[in-house]
């Protein structure tokens, strides 16, 4: 890959290679924009084929979280950590302070979250060496774990595009697939069924799918077949690239709105979905919630203050749809013009000179 190609074609300022031989870390921090303020993000771990795929992912995910920072009102860049390694059996307490001590010498360019592959307890390691990391276990003074507000916040979404296709925001009574039955998926199925609605699930683990069987009533699928369940709402929860075109003229959904980043294998899919009247809820304004209960933690976690904001996803969304079918246009390129829109605000704004502190 040619990187500062990729980083001039989607507005990259800065990538870092870490790599630390004693305890085997190699992960790639993307930081996409910082003119919100620092950047924040999740931080991945997964057996990459090789380093291109790992930074192609850091590249697309921090490019995403600035504009879910930016959609979600908030004042933090888009940054990205993905450490190449198998979660199930590469982690270590050396491998996260190693990620740790790489961190504190960006000086709080970066602040971490956790993503696939991690969770908040590994992040107890990350904390020994900076402070710049975020979704920490209450007993240490953090939020917590994000999967909650999360899937809270996915819920929300579905509400919405529910009362905008159908006149009600109400769940009962409505089909959903759930594809992925991780930390947010298993949430928003829970969810969704004491909410009434009869739910479809598939997962490339089939022990995830067994569990989820005996105890929710649930119907599961494959993973494939997922894809192409007839329902009113097709909820990616799993890894992203889901509409692709191989994918896309096999959707039977009204409605996509799920938690997993970068859904669209390309941009141009928003208009398809537009033209195959599935209403698609961006997927950097369904997922922000966990981004939004972070970044309040980095002010003294408030749940009430990030439970608020994570509910303003229902009238971002409802209005996106409305311009959306008002000017023609995908529910995508509508949330990049909120996008841009804010970032240009915020430029602005800052030309006025304030004594920073
Ligand atoms: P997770 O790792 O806990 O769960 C992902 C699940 O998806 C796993 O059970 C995995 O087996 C399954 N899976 C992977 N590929 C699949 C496929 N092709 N078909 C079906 N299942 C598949 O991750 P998570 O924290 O639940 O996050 C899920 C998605 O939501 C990710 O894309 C993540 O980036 C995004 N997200 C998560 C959060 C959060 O707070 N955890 C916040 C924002 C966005």
């Amino acid at each position: 890959m040619d990187i500062f190609r990729e980083m001039a074609k989607r507005g990259h300022e800065q990538v870092i290679f870490n790599y630390d031989k004693a305890s085997g870390l190699k992960a790639i921090i993307a930081i996409h924009d910082t003119t919100l303020g620092p950047a924040i993000g999740g931080c991945r771990m997964w057996p990459y084929e090789n380093s291109d795929a790992a930074l192609e992912d850091a590249l697309r995910l921090s490019e995403s979280m600035t504009y879910k920072a930016a959609a979600a009102g908030l004042d933090f860049g888009g940054g990205k950590t993905v450490i190449i390694g198998d979660p199930s059996s590469g982690k270590s307490e050396g491998l996260f302070r190693a990620l740790g001590r790489f961190v504190q010498t960006l000086q709080g360019r970066v602040t971490l979250s956790e993503d696939v592959g991690t969770n908040a307890e590994d992040f107890v390691h990350t904390a020994k060496e900076t402070p710049y990391v975020v979704g920490l276990p209450t007993a240490y003074g953090g939020s917590g774990d994000t999967r909650d507000v999360t899937a809270l916040g996915v819920i929300i979404a579905m509400r919405a595009a529910l009362a905008y296709r159908f006149g009600s925001p109400s769940l009962s009574g409505r089909t959903i697939a759930v594809q992925g039955l991780g930390k947010v998926g298993l949430r928003v199925v829970r969810q969704a069924l004491s909410e009434g609605a009869s739910v479809i699930v598939a997962d490339i683990n089939p022990h995830a799918v067994g569990k989820a069987v005996a105890e929710l009533n649930v119907e599961p699928t494959d993973p494939w077949a997922i894809l192409e369940t007839p329902c009113d709402i097709f909820a990616p929860c799993a890894l992203g690239n889901v509409v692709n075109e191989e994918t896309l003229p096999r959707l039977k959904c009204a409605i996509i709105a799920g938690s997993a980043n970068n859904q669209l294998s390309d941009a141009s899919y928003a208009s398809r979905l537009r033209d195959q009247n599935i209403l698609y809820a961006p997927d950097f304004i369904v997922n922000s919630g966990g981004l939004i209960q972070v970044a309040d933690e980095l002010k003294g976690y408030r749940s009430d203050r990030a439970h608020h904001q994570v509910e303003a996803i229902y009238d971002t969304l409802t209005a996106i749809f409305t311009a959306a079918d008002e000017e023609q246009l995908s529910t995508l390129d509508v949330a990049m013009r909120i996008v841009d829109e804010r970032l240009d605000l915020l430029n602005r704004i800052r030309r006025i000179y304030r004594n920073p502190s």
